[in-house]
């Protein structure tokens, strides 16, 4: 036994959306751990940013520009990480997005956007990642999920189903890949100052003071509050953890 098991020195890690928000605050954690990252989105001048930002934590770091709704895209992605940082250990899908409107308002191409972008996504990147994940011998796979893959809102029509969904998800694959020696757990956010919440505090008046009134913690996250449990989840600290839905939520989903 390693004498420290939230070690991550000669892994490499795969953040899909690390280039900001959530998936900054996982790859944070994962590169003062000492793992490698590739950093996975679309928009090159912050993946970019994103990597002098890890490098600069004594790891190595690169950006694969990837729309991870493409398969092809992503195949090209995941061989390239191999090829550059030598190894696949840990993947993380964190790359998401909304569209706020209430199910008879949404159109199909709106619904298959957010479930394509959240849930689809996911399948792809870890479909295509694990023969690496089983070569590395302790892969470990991290899904984003959300307070919405527990509870309901009217604006969160596509977006609770892709969220629920991915739990579901998480769980067929931990049962697959345990005798690959792969654990598959999910992380659900409470509510977190971020790009995407931003948004939705413009769009969705009174989001602000509700949140804070129905959060126990009394604050909104931070994208600090997710480094901890990227390690634990990424690290053989975590080795017999697999197919659960761990809330970084403040005690949002315990408030009656
Ligand atoms: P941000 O909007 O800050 O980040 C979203 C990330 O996803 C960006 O890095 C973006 O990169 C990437 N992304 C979106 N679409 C694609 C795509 N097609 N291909 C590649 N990358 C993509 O939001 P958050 O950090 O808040 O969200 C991160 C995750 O956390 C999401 O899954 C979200 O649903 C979830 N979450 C967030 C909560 C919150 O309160 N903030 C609460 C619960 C869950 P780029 O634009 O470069 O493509």
């Amino acid at each position: 036994m390693t004498s420290n098991r939230f070690d991550l020195r000669g892994k490499v890690a795969i953040v899909t959306g690390g280039n900001g928000g959530i998936g900054l605050g996982l790859a944070h954690g994962l590169a003062d751990a000492g793992a490698d990252i590739a950093v996975v989105g679309r928009n090159e001048t912050k993946s970019a940013a994103a990597v002098a930002d890890l490098k600069a934590r004594g790891v190595k770091a690169i950006s694969v520009v990837t729309d991870v709704t493409d398969k092809a895209a992503v195949a090209a992605m995941i061989d390239r990480v191999v090829k550059e940082l030598g190894r696949i250990d840990i993947l993380i899908n964190n790359a998401g997005m909304s569209i706020r409107k209430p199910p008879h308002e949404l159109e199909l191409d709106e619904w298959n956007k957010v479930i394509d972008t959240n849930l689809t996504s996911a399948f792809i990147c870890s479909k295509l990642a694990y023969p690496a994940l089983k070569a590395s011998g302790n892969g470990k796979v991290i899904n984003i999920g959300s307070m919405m893959s527990i509870f309901g809102a009217s604006f969160a029509t596509a977006y609770a189903a892709s969220k629920g969904g991915i739990v579901q998800y998480t769980r067929a694959c931990a049962n697959a890949w345990a005798p690959d020696n792969i654990q598959v757990n999910a992380i659900l956010p409470g509510w977190i100052d971020t790009d995407l919440t931003r948004g939705a505090r413009k769009q969705v008046s009174g989001l602000h003071e509700r949140v804070l009134a129905r959060t126990p913690a009394g604050r909104w996250g931070d994208i600090d509050d997710f480094a901890g449990i990227a390690v634990f989840l990424a690290s053989s600290a975590s080795n017999f953890v697999t197919g659960t839905a761990i809330p970084v939520d403040g005690g949002f989903s315990v408030m009656a």
